[in-house]
């Protein structure tokens, strides 16, 4: 299988042959601007010293200072980062937002690392790229594996070597350290918004959709909540360790309630166990990635039975899935549009923490509303415009600004 990146390439490849870029503005934006690997101990309980590996990649400055999640995960690699870092470019460029995409990671397993040491590693982990981050230069948020408290840690690594609170410096933190309302809901509303505008061009209702959600973190547990909220029927959800399905429909909140008391999705007494690759083939109206990448390939996209997949995940579909998908008549609501209420409330954040000056959760929610709207409807009319899928022409409409911007501001020196 091609790497994240390769993938990410492949993408822009198909999207850039829809513009008439100039070729050095091409070449340009097919490789990350600028990329640090660090090297760091940490000090663990047992009182040895373990030394890990993290990356943070900035693709883009075009259009103001990098923007992208923190990844804790074993798998990941650079190349992976590399990528992320390329979406969050399209995927701020897409919402119209002033940032350019960057993307960081730590080759961990965090769940076999005890809260000290974890904290040991990120304030380590944020020392060694503190020379990347700044609150007008680079900005870190949460991604998979870490947490409100983990950015909180970063703010304070960050602003203990400054002498004075940098709330602005990271996104996603807790709401008592300059964290914004609905943040943590942000991305799962997103999705919402996403699947209610998707489903009315389909016509079909979202009242009683039958909903299948993989991965149940952030984006996952509160896609599912808000969406059954809406009226849809969440039929199965999965973790890392197994799913549950159930047709008549789960409640997401006593399966994170199940969760939180130590169970397993696929001990859930109202559900049926069935395992990651049956859910993605299970059949739904919605199917909604939202774990990790590259879970949708050319092996089971035939036997993808959703009418409509949203990208809660980035980069869950392989190009080769794509094709086999859009030839089944699947509509796919892209990533770097369905997911963007994350980056978009993690926006709203820095600008609240740089004016000291916070809003109502519900002008939040209403402000975010307005842009998914307006960034799905976009999309939407181009798509139909160019006679191409919402992908290509979400990474059109994203590569098209991100190019105008290196017009505009020309080659230094
Ligand atoms: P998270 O760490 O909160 O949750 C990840 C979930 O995926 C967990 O439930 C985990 O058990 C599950 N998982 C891992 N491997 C799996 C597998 N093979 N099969 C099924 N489930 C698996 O992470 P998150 O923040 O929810 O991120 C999930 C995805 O959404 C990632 O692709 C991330 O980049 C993307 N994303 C996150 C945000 C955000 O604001 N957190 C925003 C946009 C996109």
């Amino acid at each position: 299988m091609a790497t994240p990146y390769e993938m990410a390439l492949a993408q822009y490849d198909r999207a850039v042959k829809h513009l008439s870029l100039k070729r050095g503005i091409e070449a340009y934006l097919r490789s990350p601007k600028r990329e640090l690997t660090v090297n760091f101990p940490v000090r663990m309980d047992d009182g040895g010293v373990q030394i890990f590996t993290g990356y943070r990649v900035h693709h883009s400055t075009a259009r103001g200072p990098t923007k992208g999640g923190i990844r804790y995960h074993p798998d990941v690699t650079l190349d992976e980062v590399r990528a992320l870092a390329m979406w969050m470019t399209w995927k701020c460029a897409v919402m119209n937002l002033p940032y350019g995409g960057a993307k960081g990671g730590v080759v961990c397993d965090p769940k076999r690392l005890s809260m000290r040491e974890l904290e040991n590693l990120t304030r380590r982990y944020a020392t060694e790229i503190s020379v990347l981050m700044s609150p007008e230069g680079d900005i870190p948020a949460p991604d998979v594996n870490t947490t409100p408290q983990i950015m909180a840690w970063i703010m304070d690594t960050y602003s203990m070597h400054r002498g004075y609170s940098v709330p602005a410096v990271v996104t996603g933190k807790p709401v008592q350290v300059g964290g914004s309302l609905g943040r943590n809901e942000a991305t799962g509303r997103g999705v919402l918004v996403a699947t209610r505008e998707a489903l009315g061009e389909m016509n079909l209702p979202l009242q009683g959709a039958r909903v299948a959600v993989q991965g149940f973190g952030n984006v996952g547990s509160v896609s599912a909540l808000l969406l059954h909220q809406a009226g849809a029927r969440i039929i199965a959800m999965s973790d890392s360790q197994g799913g549950t399905l159930n047709t008549k429909g789960l409640d997401p909140a006593a399966l994170l309630r199940h969760k939180r008391e130590g169970g397993k999705l696929r001990d859930f007494p109202d559900g049926e166990p069935i395992d990651n690759a049956t859910l993605l083939t299970t059949e739904c109206d919605v199917l909604i990635p939202a774990a990790l990448e590259q879970q949708i390939t050319e092996e089971n996209a035939g036997r993808v039975r959703a009418k409509l997949i949203i990208e809660g995940a980035n980069g869950p579909t392989t190009p080769e899935a794509d094709a086999i998908l859009l030839s089944h008549g699947v509509q796919i609501v892209p990533d770097i549009l369905a997911n963007a209420g994350g980056v978009v409330v993690s926006y709203f954040e820095w600008v609240q923490d740089l004016q000291s000056f916070f809003w109502s959760e519900e002008e939040i929610n209403k402000r975010l509303e307005q842009l998914m709207v307006r960034a799905y409807r976009e999309v939407g009319a181009a798509a139909r415009d160019k006679g191409v899928d919402l992908r290509t022409a979400a990474l059109v409409r994203a590569i098209e600004r991100v190019a105008e911007a290196i017009m505009i501001l020309g080659i230094y020196p």
